[in-house]
């Protein structure tokens, strides 16, 4: 695990403000939702990208009946 070097307070609500250079970095956009995991005395965050419940690939996944799907297992179910 690689330290940033930075350093930030927790507010009253227990916020804290993501660098904007690390959200850059690593594509976290206003609204983006992110996984929130402990590893000891971690607290990792993640970018949430959901996956497909069949495949577990997280690209273009598209909702069907409120589970994730890609259009690849889509275009099976399909035949
Ligand atoms: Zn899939």
């Amino acid at each position: 695990m690689k330290s940033t070097g930075i350093v930030r307070k927790v507010d009253e609500l227990g916020r804290i403000v993501l660098p904007i250079e690390l959200r850059r970095t690593l594509g976290i956009d206003i609204k983006d939702s992110l996984e929130i995991a402990v590893n000891g005395q971690q607290i990792i965050l993640q970018k949430y990208e959901p996956a497909c419940i069949f495949c577990g690939n997280a690209k273009d996944v598209m909702t069907f009946k409120e589970k994730k799907v890609c259009p690849k297992c889509v275009a099976e179910i399909g035949k």
